[in-house]
């Protein structure tokens, strides 16, 4: 069993011992990842790259980091689980796709966007 199967399970197990499933419509999981996501940006808001290095250096900074990093890896992984989509097959197909698109030979040390290179 993959890393993703096993939080997988444990994720919708805790969804299932609260009756939350019924909630959990793939629209309704997609906005929850993104309003994880935003949480996530929360902690960057206006920092400075200084303050930034510090900020994951502190272990109760990197906590709430890996806090929200986690919410929004859990809404990922039931939407994923509702959607029936293997992430781990997923990972690999758009890893495929990145490679075609930044071959790298024309990306190498490039921030350009694919469409540009
Ligand atoms: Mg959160």
């Amino acid at each position: 069993m993959s890393d993703f199967e096993t939080y997988t399970q444990k994720y919708i197990k805790f969804r299932n011992d609260r009756d939350w499933q019924q909630y959990h419509k793939p629209k309704d999981l997609a906005l929850s990842l993104v309003l994880e996501a935003a949480e996530l940006l929360e902690l960057f808001q206006w920092k400075t790259d200084k303050q930034v290095e510090e900020m994951i250096t502190d272990p109760v900074a990197t906590e709430k980091l890996a806090d929200e990093l986690a919410d929004v890896l859990g809404w990922i992984l039931i939407l994923a689980h509702d959607c029936k989509i293997d992430l781990g097959v997923a990972l690999e197909n758009k890893l495929a796709k990145n490679g075609k698109k930044y071959p790298i030979e024309k990306s190498k040390g490039s921030s350009k966007k694919y469409t540009e290179l």
